[in-house]
Parts: structure tokens; sequence; C-alpha cells
């Protein structure tokens, strides 16, 4: 039997966890890991959280079944699709996509190397799902890791126990689980003991880390207490003693877990990178609360500046949904005026997508299509020049950045695959750390002393 693979992996980082672990479990069940258009079996691990998704899902899907139907890839291929489009429409996908060999939900992850031995000898089931997702692998450091030698990310938590209206991941990641936070601490020390220059925490809602399993049982507004137990802070400071010199990156807090004690340890923990990712998504009370963001203008306005006071040089990133159902005109200018006054250091902005089995998709009051876009539009205009500003603020400085490629970095600012880069010159080993001078800036792209002339001789 030729056990050969490929892993096209879409979606977020928390996809991409699952994907490592997929490829571990394949290359230790004999499993060799090649191209696509050369492996007797292709895996598609799909994100189905908005329509986009769900269509970049669709269009690889189908583009996979035109290759092998073309003969560009083995004509017996197998094609997997796993993750949340599976767990989410698997049982619809068998019956208009019936080139697709299996569907995989994001509880079988850690029996992948079954079904695909199954799905090559031609008795796999069409269909592996679980009706609700509880699964906890421990995503220890033996998965492989696609993200290269010097970042990892760090799955902390699976699943997530709010309620967002306009969400469909709980129902498909089930209830918030954490993590052992011993089982994390040994996950990190691999990691840096191999290399890696920067670990980034990733959760649905890495705020929340530990609050399943408080003895007196945690609310959607809790905050983070380690007098209660495990907690993100009480996890900051244990991973914050590993030796080595390396940066955590927290990404995905939910503003409404935000205590003093996490400020705090933002603040005490050197190894923490000076950057906080908080999704806030709106800013105008009623919209808030009929989102169920358990938060309120007030207390988010509040938070930032203790935030900013407690953190200084701290980069806030975070994101804002355009046209959310029953967002008025004077919602939009408050969030535009929010904008303006808290020029977020990084951010985006997001028109509405209606997501079929939400709360906020049978909700009465939807803005047009063109209005969502309209005012998302206008929203990332105004964080445009803000990014101009910032990037302009940014010259003459002198900034600490981990070299991802030759000469590409990033800074303390920039996560992987979502921030800017920083352009520097070619000759900083890859992997590592360096201290460079700004010399120049487009918005969030930053170039460095030396960085032209190493352009130009490429
Ligand atoms: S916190 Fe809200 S937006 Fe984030 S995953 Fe949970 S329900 Fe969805």
């Amino acid at each position: 039997m030729d056990k050969s693979f490929a892993l096209i992996s879409l979606g977020c980082a928390k996809n991409l966890v699952d994907s490592e672990v997929m490829c571990n479990q394949l290359l230790l069940a004999g499993f060799r890991k090649v191209q696509p258009e050369q492996a007797a079996i292709l895996l598609i691990n799909t994100c189905a959280f908005i329509v986009p998704a769900k269509e970049e899902a669709i269009n690889t899907i189908f583009a996979a079944v035109r290759d092998r139907d073309a003969g560009l890839s083995p004509t017996d291929q197998k094609i997997v699709v796993c993750g949340c489009l599976s767990q989410r429409y698997a049982k619809d996908l068998v019956k208009s996509m019936p080139e697709v060999d299996c569907f995989v939900g994001v509880d079988l992850i850690c029996r992948i190397a079954e079904i695909a031995a199954a799905c090559l000898a031609g008795t796999a089931e069409k269909v592996y799902t679980t009706q609700v997702s509880t699964l906890l692998p421990d995503f220890g450091s033996s998965r492989y890791r696609l993200t290269g030698g010097h970042f990892a990310y760090i799955k902390i938590a699976e699943g997530c126990n709010h309620a967002c209206a306009y969400c469909a991941i709980p129902r498909i990641r089930g209830p918030h689980r954490s993590r052992p936070l011993s089982s994390i601490v040994r996950e990190v020390r691999e990691c840096v003991t191999h290399g890696v220059r920067e670990v980034n925490l990733i959760a649905q809602d890495t705020t929340y880390y530990g609050m399943d399993k408080w003895d007196k049982r945690a609310t959607k507004t809790s905050g983070v207490d380690s007098s209660r137990g495990d907690s993100l802070a009480s996890l900051l400071r244990a991973l914050n003693e590993i030796p080595g010199d390396f940066w955590i990156r927290v990404l995905y807090t939910h503003p409404a877990h935000w205590s003093r004690e996490l400020i705090d340890a933002f603040a005490e923990c050197d190894k923490v990178v000076k950057y906080v990712d908080i999704p806030l998504q709106h800013i105008s009370a009623h919209i808030l609360q009929e989102q169920r963001r358990m938060t309120d203008g007030d207390y988010i306005r509040k938070l930032l500046r203790d935030i900013r006071a407690a953190v200084p040089g701290i980069g806030i990133r975070t994101t804002f949904i355009g046209g959310l159902p029953g967002e008025t005109e004077d919602d939009h200018a408050e969030l535009r005026d929010f904008i303006r006054e808290f020029r977020f250091e990084r951010a985006g902005v997001f028109a509405y997508s209606k997501e079929e089995g939400t709360l906020a998709a049978k909700m009465k009051n939807q803005v047009h299509h063109a209005t969502r876009k309209r005012r998302a539009n206008e929203l990332n205009m105004i964080l445009a020049s803000i990014a101009d500003e910032m990037g302009a603020e940014a010259i003459g400085k002198t900034v600490r950045v981990l070299v991802d490629a030759p000469g590409i970095a990033r800074g303390p600012w920039d996560a992987p695959d979502v921030d800017g880069s920083i352009h520097v010159p070619v000759s900083l080993p890859v992997g590592e750390f360096a201290e460079v001078k700004i010399a120049d800036a487009i918005a969030y792209e930053l170039f460095a002393e030396g960085a032209e002339e190493a352009e130009e001789q490429m």
C-alpha cells in the first residue's frame, strides 16, 4: 500500500495545531509526507467559521477533485475532508460532494491514521463525526510542527463557553476545556530546548484558561483569578520561569475576563511580549449586549486605559465587526469615534457575515449587505491612516525583532500571519532575535536600516 499523504491546512492557527497533530499521527503510523500532486491520500483540514472560510474550503476541495480528474495528481487519490466543515455539515456534504472519499470531524484527529489506512484499503466509512466536540488531546511536543523551527502555536484549551450571538464556533468546537498547566509548561519547555524563540498561546478564549476547573463555577464575566485555581495569569508566570531567550505571545483574549491580576502578569513577566490581542467587535452598549459580548463600552474603555497605563509600550490588537444586526448610523459613528480616539496599534474590521444556526442570523433587524460593507470599508480606511501614522512614529526607533526568513522579521506588535512585518538585512540569521533601527515605513510594514541595500542585491 502506498502510504504517502499530503495535508492542506485552512483557517486559523487553532486549526493548524490540529493539522500538526494529524501529521504526527500519520507519520507515527508509517505514512510519508509528500506534495499534494504525489499523495495517495490528500487531507484538507477546513474552517467553517464564516461564509468566506466555507467558500475557501469548498473551492480547495473542488480544485483537488479537478486535479485528480485531470491526472495532475494520482487518479486513484483519496480525498479526505477534515475539520470544522466536516464537523458541521458532513451529512449534507456526503450528498453534494460524492467525489470526496471521507469526511472526518474535529474530534477524530487522533484516529486519523486508522481512518486514512481504511480509506486506502477501501473499507472506510463515509463520515466520522461526533455529536458534540469534547476531545482535548495532549497537544504534546511530539506533534509535527508546520510552522518551522523558531515559532510555535501552543493550544492551551479547546472549545468555548461563550454564546456570542454571531458566532457558530461553540456549536462546532464544543464547551471550553483547559489543558493541565503542567502539560503546557512541559510542551513550551521542550519547544524552547529545540530552538523555538516565540510561543503563541492560542484557544478560542485564552482568558478563560483554567476557569472550567475552578471549584466554584466561573461565569461568563469572571475575571482571571489564580486564587481560585489555574488561570492565564498563573500560566504566564509559570512559563516566564522557563530558562531561555524566547517570547510568549497571547492571542484571542476575551475582554470580559481581564482582571487586575492579568494586567499585572503582562506587566511583570519579561518574556511576555508587550502585545495583546483583544477582539472587541464593537463599542456600542446595546450592540454588545444584543450580541452577548458580556461587556459594555465603559468597561472596555476603562480596560484599555488600565492596560496601557500598566504596560507602557504595549501594542493592542483588536478586531471589529461592521454592520452587526441592529447597528444604526449612531452606533457606527460611536465605533468610528472610538477607533479614532484609541488609535489601536494593530486592528482590522470585517463586515458582518450572517451565519446560519446563530442567534444573530435570526434577528429581524439585519443591516443591508451593502451598508455592512460600506461601514466596514470606512472603518478600515480610518485604520489605514492610523497605521500610516504608527509607521511614521516608528522611524528612528530601535526594535527587537525575530527573523522569520532571510530579510523578513517581526517585532513585538506583529503576531505571525495576522500583523505586519519588518524588512531587515538578509545577513541576519533566521530564527534568531536581532536589534534593528527603523529607517522607513509603509503603514504596518517597516524597513530597518540596511534592508533596502539587501533587497537591491537580491
Ligand atoms: S468568545 Fe464568542 S466569538 Fe469567540 S469563539 Fe466564543 S462564542 Fe465565538
